[in-house]
C-alpha cells in the first residue's frame, strides 16, 4: 500500500467564481489510524454543490478556509481497523476530504451494502437518492395529479427527483440551462416537459409548461428561478427548498426571490427547507423504495463518472457550470 497521501487543498477562498486554480495537490504522509479509528481508502469522491457553499460560511458544517484539504464525502474501503465495529474491506460513505487516505473515527460511520456497481452507493443510494426521497415526497407531499416543478433537473437531485415525480403519478417540469439538457429531461428521464432558464422567454416557457399552476416546487437553485415559480404556485403548494445551487459560485446572494411574503400568505404556500440527514431514521425504507424503483425500470439512473484525484478542482467548476448531467463523482483509485 502506497506511503503516501495526495491530497486536494484548498489553496486560498475564493473570491467571485471559483477556478481550479483555488486549489493545489500536496503530498503527505499516509496518515495511521488511533484507537477506535479506521484508515480508509477513498474510492469514488461525490461532488457536490454544497462543496463550493461551504467556502461562503458555515452551514450545517463549519466553513472552509484556506490551506484546509478541501472537504468532501467519498465512498471509501477499510484498508486498516483498530475498532471492532468495522473490518478491512467494509465499504463507508464518509467525510474523507480530497484524499486518497484518511483516518477517521468509527463513531458515526456506517457499513454499507457491497451493491453494485459500486457507484450507485454514491448516486441513487447515497447523498443524492435520498436527498430527492425525502425532500420531494416528505417536504414536497405530491399527489398523483398535480404539477411538480423541479430545478437543476438535469443534476443528480434534480433528475432523480423529477422521476419520483412521474413514479407518484405527477406531471413533471424539469428547468434546465440550455435546450440539449431539455431534450435529455424529456426523451431518456421522462419529464412531461422541460423549460431552459437561460432562454430570454423563460417566464414565458414556465407559464407554458404549467397551464394549471404549480402544486410542488423542488428548489435546487434559489435566485430568479425560485422567484419566477413562486409566482407561478397554486394555493396551498409545496416548495420544498433543497438548496440554492445560483447563489453559491459569488460572494453574497445576489438575485431574488421578491414577493415571498405577500405571496406565501395570501396563496397559503408550506415553504420547508431540509437536510437530508434530518431523514436518518427513514433511511432504509427509502433505500427498498429506490432499489424496486431502479430494479422495475421506472427510476434511471445517469452518472458522470470523472477519473483521477488531480481533476477534483476541474471537476467541481464544472459541476457549478452545469457540465454535468445526473451525479457527478471522481473515480480516485484507478
Ligand atoms: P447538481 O444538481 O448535480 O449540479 C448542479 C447543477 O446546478 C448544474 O448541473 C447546473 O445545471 C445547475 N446550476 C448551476 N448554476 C445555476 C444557476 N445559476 N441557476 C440554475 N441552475 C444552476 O448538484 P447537486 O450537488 O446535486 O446539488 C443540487 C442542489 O441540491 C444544490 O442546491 C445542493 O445544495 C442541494 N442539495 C441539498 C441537500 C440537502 O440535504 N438539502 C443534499 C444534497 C444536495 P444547469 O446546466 O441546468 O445550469
Amino acid at each position: 500500500m502506497a506511503q503516501l497521501n495526495r491530497q486536494i487543498v484548498l489553496d486560498r477562498l475564493p473570491q467571485g467564481a471559483l477556478r481550479p486554480d483555488h486549489f493545489r495537490q500536496v503530498e503527505a504522509a499516509r496518515p495511521r489510524p488511533g484507537n477506535g479509528q479506521v484508515l480508509v481508502r477513498t474510492l469514488y469522491m461525490s461532488l457536490d454543490a454544497a462543496n463550493r457553499a461551504w467556502m461562503q460560511g458555515a452551514t450545517y458544517r463549519s466553513a472552509l478556509k484556506g490551506g484546509d484539504v478541501m472537504a468532501g464525502a467519498a465512498l471509501a474501503e477499510v484498508v486498516e481497523s483498530n475498532t471492532h465495529r468495522l473490518a478491512v474491506g467494509d465499504l463507508v460513505f464518509a467525510d474523507t476530504g480530497w484524499q486518497e487516505y484518511a483516518a477517521l473515527s468509527a463513531d458515526g460511520l456506517t457499513k454499507l451494502p457491497r451493491i453494485e456497481p459500486l457507484t450507485n452507493l454514491v448516486s441513487v443510494y447515497g447523498v443524492a437518492g435520498l436527498t430527492a426521497y425525502f425532500g420531494l415526497l416528505v417536504c414536497g407531499e405530491p399527489r398523483a395529479g398535480e404539477t411538480v416543478v423541479v430545478s437543476a433537473a438535469a443534476g443528480s437531485v434534480g433528475s432523480i427527483a423529477g422521476q419520483i415525480a412521474k413514479i407518484k403519478g405527477c406531471r413533471a417540469v424539469g428547468v434546465a440551462g440550455g435546450s440539449e439538457k431539455g431534450r435529455w429531461l424529456v426523451e431518456e428521464l421522462g419529464f412531461d416537459v422541460a423549460v431552459d432558464y437561460k432562454a430570454a422567454d423563460f417566464k414565458k416557457q414556465l407559464r407554458d409548461a404549467c397551464p394549471e399552476g404549480i402544486d410542488v416546487y423542488f428548489d435546487n437553485v434559489g435566485g430568479d428561478v425560485l422567484e419566477a415559480c413562486l409566482f407561478a404556485m397554486n394555493p396551498f403548494g409545496r416548495i420544498a427548498c433543497c438548496g440554492a445551487v445560483s447563489q453559491y459560485d459569488g460572494d453574497a446572494p445576489r438575485a431574488g426571490p421578491r414577493g415571498i411574503p405577500g405571496l406565501v400568505v395570501t396563496r397559503r404556500l408550506a415553504l420547508r427547507g431540509f437536510v437530508v440527514m434530518d431523514f436518518e431514521g427513514q433511511r432504509e425504507k427509502a433505500i427498498e423504495d429506490l432499489q424496486s424503483w431502479v430494479q422495475s425500470g421506472q427510476l434511471k439512473v445517469h452518472e458522470d463518472v470523472i477519473e483521477g484525484l488531480e481533476n477534483l478542482p476541474s471537476a467541481l467548476v464544472g459541476l457549478l457550470n452545469g457540465a454535468n448531467r445526473g451525479k457527478r463523482m471522481v473515480k480516485v483509485q484507478l
